[in-house]
């Protein structure tokens, strides 16, 4: 089977199958075989390893997962592409294909299944679409995992490193540096894609903490604090969080533990660091009745 990592036998094989792009699933496959090399060097992967890949398109980032790894599970939401991977992967006995919608996977069952329960890579080049989701639910499920190497869109790369009073700095930004340590490892122009994106790509590679960073007495509902400021992001802290209903914040009790962090009572959600967000969230749970 030839490798895929260029433009000569992407399109044979898409014309074997006379396949069409679906837009709506984002497929923008890679045709560029350093940018495919520099990928999977990033996710650092050795024979030991169990490879999650989302959305694997026509096996061409498998084709290089398969040959480091010693298994990779590839789960692919197009029906179309199965028979197509099925062929391109046909020289690998270490790969299983997945015929699903990622989101509605149950990784930790695949985790157990596949690796024993040891923690999993994830590499993916992933649906623009759908990003975000992807890794809120990869990383607030508590997906066993030791990094997740992934191509996204440069504007959500640049999310997931902001820092407080940035216009990018959102829940993104606090679950990425809460559960991780991310790193840019490239820039990708659209002309390594087919078809080209109309926007600009960054590889990133989310390295999973043993510990977080700071210290949360319940994670959920730091993080339920966390959505609950940038939902309302123009308003203060105060108003924002009081406004939530569901977290048992009134406005004096908020008021209070700000004064007591020596924050001013004006203060946005969108100026809080992470760890003062832990503080804050701390307080609350300490002191509620
Ligand atoms: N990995 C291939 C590559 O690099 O050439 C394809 C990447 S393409 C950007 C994204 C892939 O994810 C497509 O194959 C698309 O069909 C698939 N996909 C889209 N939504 C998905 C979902 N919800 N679950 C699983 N796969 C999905």
């Amino acid at each position: 089977m030839k490798n895929l990592g260029n433009v000569g036998n992407t399109i044979e094989i898409l014309q074997k199958y006379n396949f069409s792009f679906r837009k709506k699933f984002g497929q923008n496959f890679l045709i560029d075989g350093n940018i495919l090399e520099k990928i999977v060097d990033a996710a650092q992967i050795t024979e030991t390893d169990c490879v999650l890949e989302i959305g694997p398109g026509i096996g061409t980032m498998t084709q290089y997962l398969a040959e480091r790894a010693k298994s990779v599970v590839a789960v692919e939401i197009d029906a179309n592409l199965i028979p197509i991977l099925q062929d391109t992967l046909s020289p690998y006995n270490n790969v299983k294909i997945i015929n699903q919608d990622i989101l509605k996977v149950d990784i930790n069952h695949i985790v157990e299944e596949q690796n024993g329960g040891k923690p999993i890579k994830i590499v993916a080049n992933l649906p623009y679409y759908i990003t975000t989701p992807i890794i809120m639910s990869l990383l607030e499920n508590h997906v066993k995992l030791q990094s997740i190497t992934i191509m996204v869109q440069k504007e959500v790369a640049d999310r997931m490193q902001a820092g407080p009073g940035t216009k990018d700095y959102g829940a993104l930004s606090l679950a990425v540096q809460y559960y991780t340590k991310p790193e840019i490892i490239a820039k990708v122009p659209a002309s390594c894609f087919m078809p080209r994106p109309n926007v600009d790509s960054t590889v990133i590679r989310l390295t999973r903490y043993e510990q977080p960073p700071v210290e949360a007495l319940d994670e959920e509902y730091l993080f339920a604090v966390i959505r609950a400021s940038f939902n309302q992001r123009r308003k203060t802290l105060i108003n924002g969080l009081s406004n939530a209903g569901n977290l048992g914040i009134c406005k004096e009790r908020a008021a209070a533990v700000l004064e007591q962090m020596g924050l001013p009572a004006q203060i946005r959600g969108e100026a809080l660091t992470l760890e003062q967000f832990a503080e804050f969230s701390n307080y609350i749970l300490q002191k509620k009745e």
